[in-house]
């Protein structure tokens, strides 16, 4: 057997082989370079939310520190842009100690480490120089690794992505209407609920980025939050009816006809209502129970009855089963005059009028002034608050 050349420099097999499809070693790594990236990458983030493409999707940034973003953006459109030999199958992203010690790689595996070298970010576009270093093994009769180096710029610019494009102009696909049963939102439940709003809306836009909050209009009735998407708005419904109870309902509104699939095109609102009770309201239930109300959430109230001076928690189930409802009554503080065994009687601080009662499960002395409240002709004291 004659020796064998390489056919593109003319090196014997014994010098530069073994060879791979008649090139030596080092014809085989030039003929067959792995790192096919263009020189200049573009790319770009929003310069209302500071959102950009990964894979092909807009996301939030991690950082919202300019600097920190820039370079953000410009490392993921770098590594978007990867782009090897299609015998590596296999590629790591891994730090410049690493691959400068690796001598070793299995065929079909790259190691790939890069860094910035120069960049101007001051204003835009930014521009940044990587070097892009790369080892890879495509061939097993490779003696030596492929090792490859290539600066890369990185031109990053501004747009406006699509979800801000509709914020700025004024887009909202739901009307979260925040209303109170038979009554007005009081202005402590309104700040309450706002904050909660807020909370909640942050939350939601890590998952749902047209979960923002458009506008809020206060009425006088309530709250209307204009808000990016349907499902956003039912999540803070959902929210804040475990936060205070109530009833969620929905209505559609066309607002417009789609001329192209002849459709109406409709908005929904979506309407919670909070309970008509608030705390420190007076209830009857069906058996004529008189309650006060001390607490209101998503499962129900706390109520003292104040018979008994005992609180009990009523779901919003047996609230409705026991026809639980407010209650004509008439709030007053009377200071106790005497106390027998059976009866006390008091004074009712305005009128100076005194009237007996019998005597209420609860400590009294003589000379202290009680909150009460009469229902019915019916007197009750109530626990005093700080
Ligand atoms: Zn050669
Ligand atoms: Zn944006």
């Amino acid at each position: 057997m004659g020796e064998r050349f390489c056919y593109r420099c003319g090196i014997s097999e014994d010098e530069g082989g073994p060879l791979i499809d008649g090139l030596c070693q080092v014809c085989f790594r030039k003929e067959n370079p792995v790192l096919l990236m263009e020189n200049e990458i573009n790319t770009e983030l929003c310069q209302n939310c500071g959102s950009y493409k990964k894979g092909g999707v807009w996301v939030d940034p991690r950082s919202y520190e300019l600097d920190e973003l820039i370079f953000e953006v410009a490392d993921n459109a770098l590594l978007e842009s990867i782009s090897l030999e299609e015998r590596v199958k296999d590629i790591k992203i891994v730090g410049k100690e690493e691959l400068e010690k690796c001598e070793n790689l299995e065929v079909g595996e790259a190691l790939i480490s890069f860094e910035p070298v120069d960049w101007h970010i001051e204003h835009f576009p930014a521009i940044i120089t990587y070097e892009i270093d790369v080892k890879a093994r495509i061939h097993e009769l490779q003696r030596e690794l492929h090792h490859e180096k290539k600066e890369v710029v990185v031109y990053v610019r501004q747009t406006i992505c699509p979800r801000c494009q509709k914020f700025l102009g004024g887009y909202f696909e739901a009307i979260l209407q925040v209303r109170a049963e038979e009554r007005k939102l009081g202005r402590e439940e309104r700040d309450e609920i706002t904050k909660l709003v807020e909370q909640k809306v942050d939350e939601i836009m890590r998952r749902d980025r047209m979960g923002f909050i458009q506008d809020s209009i206060e009425l006088e009735e309530g709250i209307d939050f204009y808000m990016g998407s349907t499902k956003a708005a039912r999540k803070l419904a959902q929210a804040i009816k475990e936060r205070y109870g109530g009833s969620i309902s929905e209505a559609y509104q066309l607002i417009g006809q789609d001329r192209m699939r002849s459709k109406g095109v409709h908005r929904t609102s979506v309407r919670i209502r909070l309970p008509k009770f608030v705390k420190g309201d007076i209830v009857r239930d069906k058996k004529g129970n008189i309650y006060e109300v001390e607490r209101i959430d998503g499962k129900g109230m706390e109520l003292m009855n104040l018979k008994t001076l005992e609180s009990e928690h009523k779901d919003w189930k047996t609230i409705k089963r026991d026809d639980v409802d407010t209650v004509e009554h008439e709030k007053m503080n009377a200071m106790v005059t005497s106390i027998t065994p059976e009866e006390a009687q008091f004074m009712d601080m305005r009128t100076y009028e005194t009237f007996e009662m019998e005597k209420p499960k609860m400590e009294l002395k003589e000379g202290e002034v009680y909150p009460l409240v009469k229902v019915k002709g019916r007197y009750y004291v109530r626990k005093k608050r700080d």
